[in-house]
C-alpha cells in the first residue's frame, strides 16, 4: 500500500506527487516546467500535471531527484 497520505490536495491524480513535508525551497522547480506548479505564496510545490510523455517523465524523475528532502513521490496511482 502505498504511503501517500500525506498528498498535497493540489496534486493531479496520478503517479507523481508532492507530499505536504514540502518547504518550497523551489529546487525541483527548474527540472519539470511543464508538471510542477507552486501554491499562492509558493509555499508549497505539487504536480499540476502529470507528465504525458517519456520526456517529461524523465525531467519529473530529475525533479524528484532534485528534491533535498525526498517528498517528490512516485508511488501513486498508475497513470
Ligand atoms: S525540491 Fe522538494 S522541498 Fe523543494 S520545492 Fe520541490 S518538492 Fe518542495
Amino acid at each position: 500500500m502505498p504511503d501517500n497520505c500525506n498528498k498535497h490536495e493540489a496534486n493531479a491524480s496520478g503517479k507523481y506527487y508532492i507530499t505536504n513535508d514540502c518547504d518550497g525551497c523551489g529546487k525541483c522547480f527548474p527540472y519539470a516546467l511543464q508538471n510542477i506548479m507552486y501554491t499562492q505564496g509558493a509555499s508549497k510545490f505539487f504536480i499540476y500535471r502529470q507528465p504525458i510523455d517519456d520526456q517529461e517523465k524523465e525531467k519529473v524523475q530529475r525533479a524528484l531527484k532534485a528534491c533535498p528532502i525526498s517528498c517528490i513521490k512516485d508511488d501513486g496511482a498508475k497513470v
